[in-house]
């Protein structure tokens, strides 16, 4: 049977003046009810389209999408705007990372949260505003009766990141996408958010979708982990499995560049040298070559011929043998 979202050899390319961008270029992931994924890469990686195409919002007239993405069974991507419309607010929601954007100034927060619920349930005006007061309490707004009529620039940046989240979780979706939700916010308000997220999981038994450019976002929070580059994955496992030993090269940048937590930090953030290759013309082989210490570990040239492919389950798409990665991992990156 499939999974409650099964993303299949999924592929967005953009048509452009300078030629065909493949933003996300054969993904496949499963995603249960009540389990969290995190999907991680550098921007231009394709996390952000791939999440955004499950939604319908990936800018249709300027992009060919093929593949699937079956959410309980219904194929998003043979979907017309219409069932899109009624899925996007009410099956599926999206937290962004600046509630500002999402949120408008012209309108109270009560009325934000209210709006989407009376338009998917066909609640009345009174039992949309007691829904709304009722989700300000879930995410933790002090006194929601007081503060349901107040506008967006009345509440704190953390407040009105927890308003956002009840708007998009006003109609029990089933899957809710989360891009990069706390990055705006302090490391306090950003801790009680991602706590919040989880306990509303448990409450509402949602899929979510983390993405974050963070692994320590997601150490705490994700169930699986889909590390992303040059939209495609390049390593996939559980968190504990992927933290513990992690077997991409690509991998082992992003958790350098980690903030190390207690005893370490003093030690100075390694980022990962280089950028991310244009999606234009990205390098022959494996995508991640020009920035990899390991190329020549690999021999024959292979790295830069040859497309390394993701295994199904727990791996890496990369032609490394399997000593070889524990090996360079235990010698060289694991934290000492
Ligand atoms: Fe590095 Fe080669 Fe592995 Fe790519 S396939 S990550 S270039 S060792
Ligand atoms: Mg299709």
């Amino acid at each position: 049977p499939d999974a409650f979202l099964s993303v299949r050899d999924l592929r967005v390319h953009f048509s452009t003046e300078d030629g065909l961008v493949k933003a996300v270029d054969g993904l496949s992931f499963d995603l249960e009810r009540g389990q969290t994924l995190g999907i991680v890469g550098e921007s231009g990686s394709g996390k952000s389209v791939t999440n955004l195409s499950i939604l319908g919002l990936h800018n249709p007239q300027s992009s060919t999408i093929t593949g699937e993405i079956l959410l309980d069974g219904q194929d998003l991507t043979d979907a017309s705007d219409k069932e899109l419309e009624k899925l996007r607010g009410n099956k599926m929601a999206m937290i962004f990372q600046d509630a500002l954007t999402a949120l408008s100034p012209y309108y109270t927060v009560g009325r934000q949260i209210a709006e989407p619920y009376m338009k998917h349930t066909g609640a009345s005006k009174k039992e949309a505003r007691a829904r709304a007061v009722e989700m300000l309490g879930k995410v933790g707004i002090p006194d929601p009766k007081n503060r349901v009529d107040d506008y967006p620039h009345q509440f704190s940046g953390g407040m009105r990141q927890r308003a956002m989240i009840a708007m998009s979780l006003v109609c029990n979706p089933e899957l809710l996408i989360a891009d990069e939700p706390t990055t705006a916010l302090d490391v306090t308000v950003q801790a009680q958010i991602l706590d919040l997220l989880k306990d509303l999981q448990q409450e509402f038994g949602s899929a979510i979708i983390l993405i974050t450019h963070d692994l320590g976002v997601v150490a705490n929070v994700a169930d699986d982990l889909l590390v992303m580059y040059a939209g495609r994955a390049v390593e996939r496992g559980s968190v504990r499995e992927v933290l513990k030993r992690p077997e991409h090269p690509y991998t082992w940048g992003l958790l350098g560049s980690m903030p190390r937590l207690a005893s370490d930090v003093s030690e100075p953030l390694r980022p990962i040298p280089g950028s991310p290759p244009s999606l234009l013309n990205p390098p022959a082989g494996c995508a991640f070559n020009p920035r990899c210490d390991y190329v020549d570990l690999v021999g024959g040239g292979r790295c830069t011929s040859e497309r390394p492919l993701l295994p199904a389950g727990r791996g890496s798409a990369c032609h490394l043998e399997a000593e070889r990665k524990q090996q360079v991992f235990i010698e060289k990156i694991q934290p000492r």
